[in-house]
């Protein structure tokens, strides 16, 4: 067994503790018991409580409490003036004065919108996405917020699941690399920095495993998926420094998250040595008693606050029961003394004992927010986010000028969709749309017709999307228009608010009436380009079959049109490359390329039926992990493998750009371990670049692995390398042509 190393920020956290720690037990030895629980309670802000008290009910309480001290944290209070304001209230009205941290969901943007999380982790480029996480904490910090609910690293193989559109995919790799990347760009290098956020990893753990890909339900997995899949984007985000983690609303093998001992407090405080504090996710602690594990909102509470959950959110139930579970000596205060501790560490790492205003600076947050460095930045991580997944006879990139283009579908025109889910404060239509972007760089000779409305009426993020799927009154205009063009775009997919929490989906074609409206597009005029938008992959096995061109523009932000534009028309060459598979139907269902090896071999022949497999569907996904295409050319060749000393290896391979165009290309390296005590995946991904060559520029490329690289972990979470023979594959998805051996001794 090898330990993992441990990494910088952790490091320099850990030597400038002394004097934090003191700085805490002093104030703790200060507070009563009351005051002390009130630091684990967390509320939602949707109410105003500046105002006068509200006459009764649960904002009522939540006011008084506040003005008591008996709130550490509030969620959901945004801008300068509002966060003074309830800031104002716990700092000169309570007590002892300790200020509130200010929660928020800035998931992919404040009020400037970088692309989904989802699009995002298509860049495969870990700089675009620093820095895009960047744009986010800056604007949200600069609104009076210290304190974001991102990143989410649940790993999913499940495209039904509403909520891989705030994920980084299905694979452990991929995520962990962006997990870090997140949390650099929102907490930067100081967290008293007014210009940064502290991180929350979320969901810890298992949310992304729910079964049938239905957000909320029952998650059961074995040991290896966890120690192996579920959990090292979480480990790798705190090795990043990440100060806190968020818990989840689902059950893991039998037991809530929320209430889980072994998630929490074995490996995570215990075994992993985290020293932040575990939120809540909203109302999970007393969703413990509708799981059944609790008999009423006292067990729950004690349930949670053994387990590990340091801060309530939203369930009331530390705030009304810890008290009495503490004098009845059901609960140990030791306990409630160590979530404390770590709630106030935060608040002083953030600066705010020092000036609890820190956050609150007019002038700053009028420059900082919807700033033109922003807006430029969201469209460079859009444009990286694109993926091209065909181009039959190189029908893009489209020419700028001499163009007849009939431009087809509601989301053409729609500003509001590609904002997608979890979308900050960003004004409602506020998105650049296709039929803007195509404007902007362009002087084609465009007609719109959207053909039929995707949904009946405006979607909002608390309510069910109602789609059209009787109205076709459109479809002659739209068919009129793409007769007459040279070439037809047809902007297809699903609404923004058809993915992200709550937005799991059985089907996961084109919503409504739009697969219909493409198949009949495509017999009026050969030349459709399918501009496919979406918060999950979709089935595009029929666009596959009888479209020539299909971009994959996901939900990309605030400029999602500019950007779209660029690269049709090849002002910016496509580098995405997919997170997650692509199926060919949805009963692929869980589809991830990181398969294990079965009992039964790979395809024996036609005639023989007794191997793992469908009958009616292939194993392969339609466009697998990892793929991509571009405006130009890469070749692979030179695959070499050399072993270092402590169980290290190099690998080379060249890479050229023998197309015609400038372009980047995701060099992608894969591992295969022969033979080992438990069943490992057929390839998992272990390394990755992003090159940028001009066209017919050569370079070799080098990648190092390591012993945590080559094992993996046992049913215990020990990680085990053994010795013996591995395969390394490498090219530009996750089917990589070329490959070689090593003996690892
Ligand atoms: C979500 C979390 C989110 C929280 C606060 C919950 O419903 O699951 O991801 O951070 O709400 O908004």
């Amino acid at each position: 067994m090898i330990l993992l190393a441990i990494n910088v920020p952790t490091i320099q956290w850990a030597i400038g503790q002394s004097a934090l720690d003191r700085r805490v037990d002093s104030l703790i030895s200060l507070m009563t018991l009351e005051e002390k629980i009130g630091q684990m309670n967390q509320y939602n802000g949707f109410w105003d409580v500046t105002g006068p008290a509200p006459a009764e009910g649960n904002a009522s309480q939540k006011y008084e409490n506040l003005r008591k001290g008996f709130v550490g944290s509030m969620l959901n209070i945004t801008g300068v003036e509002e966060v003074r304001k309830v800031q104002k209230i716990a700092v000169e009205e309570t007590r002892l004065g300790i200020p509130l941290i200010i929660g928020f969901d800035m998931i992919h943007g404040m009020k400037t919108m970088s692309p989904i999380p989802l699009a995002e982790a298509a860049s495969w480029d870990l700089d675009a996405i620093e820095k895009s996480s960047q744009i986010g904490s800056r604007e949200a910090a600069a609104m009076g917020v210290n304190w974001t609910f991102a990143p989410m690293v649940d790993v999913s193989r499940d495209a039904r699941w509403g909520r891989v559109m705030e994920g980084a995919g299905e694979d452990p790799y991929l995520s962990s690399q962006i997990a870090k990347a997140r949390v650099k760009g929102y907490q930067g290098d100081d967290l008293s920095d007014p210009l940064t956020l502290a991180a929350c990893v979320k969901h810890f753990a298992g949310y992304g495993f729910s079964e049938g890909g239905r957000d909320y339900n029952t998650v059961d997995v074995g040991t290896s998926t966890l120690y192996n899949v579920i959990l090292p984007p979480f480990k790798a985000a705190l090795d990043a420094g990440a100060r806190t983690f968020m818990n989840s609303f689902n059950d893991l093998n039998g037991i809530p998250a929320t209430g889980n001992s072994l998630l929490q407090r074995e490996i995570l405080k215990g075994k992993w040595g985290f020293k932040g504090f575990i939120v809540s996710d909203w109302g999970s602690i007393g969703e413990m008693v509708n799981h059944r594990v609790a008999q009423d909102g006292r067990a729950a509470a004690k349930l949670a606050i053994q387990a590990g959950s340091d801060m309530d959110m939203e369930s009331y139930l530390y705030i009304k029961h810890l008290k009495e579970l503490i004098e009845s000596g059901e609960v140990e205060e030791s306990l409630i003394d160590d979530a404390v501790r770590r709630i106030l560490s935060l608040k002083f790492e953030l600066g705010l004992f020092d000036d609890p205003y820190l956050y609150c600076d007019e002038t700053r947050e009028e420059v900082v927010v919807g700033s033109a460095e922003h807006i430029s930045g969201v469209l460079e991580m859009a444009k990286k986010s694109i993926v091209l997944l065909k181009n039959k006879e190189n029908l893009l990139p489209l020419a700028k000028s001499g163009l007849k283009v009939a431009i087809i579908g509601s989301l053409a025109s729609d500003k509001d969709s590609p904002l997608g889910s979890w979308r900050g404060l960003a004004e409602p239509n506020s998105a650049v749309s296709v039929l803007e972007g195509l404007e902007n760089f362009s002087q084609n000779n465009y007609t719109f017709a959207k053909g039929a409305e995707l949904v009946t009426e405006p979607p909002t993020f608390l309510k069910e999307v109602k789609l059209n799927t009787t109205d076709r009154s459109g479809f002659s205009q739209a068919l009129e228009a793409a007769s007459a063009a040279d070439v037809v775009i047809a902007v297809m997919g699903e609404h923004g608010f058809q993915s992200g929490e709550a937005r799991s989906r059985s089907e996961i074609g084109f919503p409504g009436l739009q697969q219909e409206l493409l198949e009949e597009l495509i017999k009026v005029n050969k030349k459709v380009i399918l501009v496919s938008i979406s918060g999950r992959p979709l089935d595009l096995s029929w666009a596959d079959q009888n479209i020539p061109a299909i971009l994959q523009a996901w939900q990309l932000g605030s400029q999602s049109g500019n950007a779209i534009a660029q690269v049709l028309f090849g002002d910016y060459n496509p580098s995405g490359k997919l997170p997650m598979s692509f199926p060919r139907n949805v009963g692929q269902m869980p589809l991830y390329y990181n398969q294990k090896s079965t009992g039964r071999p790979n395809n024996p022949g036609d005639d023989i039926v007794f191997w793992s497999h469908y009958s009616d569907v292939s194993n392969e996904a339609l466009y697998p992990f990892g793929f991509g295409l571009s405006y130009t050319q890469f070749d692979y060749s030179g695959l070499s493998v050399e072993s270092l000393a402590n169980q290290q290896v190099r690998v080379k391979v060249n890479l050229k750009n023998s197309g015609l165009r400038d372009g980047e290309e995701v060099a992608q390296l894969y591992l295969n371990d022969h033979f080992s005590s438990f069943t490992r995946p057929i390839k998992e991904l272990k390394g990755f670049q992003k090159i940028h060559l001009k066209s017919g520029e050569s370079k070799t490329i080098e990648f190092f692995l390591g012993p945590e690289d080559l094992g993996f972990y046992d049913g215990e979470g020990n990680l085990l390398v053994e010795p013996g023979e591995f395969t390394i594959m490498v090219g530009g998805n996750s089917s990589p042509t070329l490959s070689v051996n090593f003996l690892l001794k």
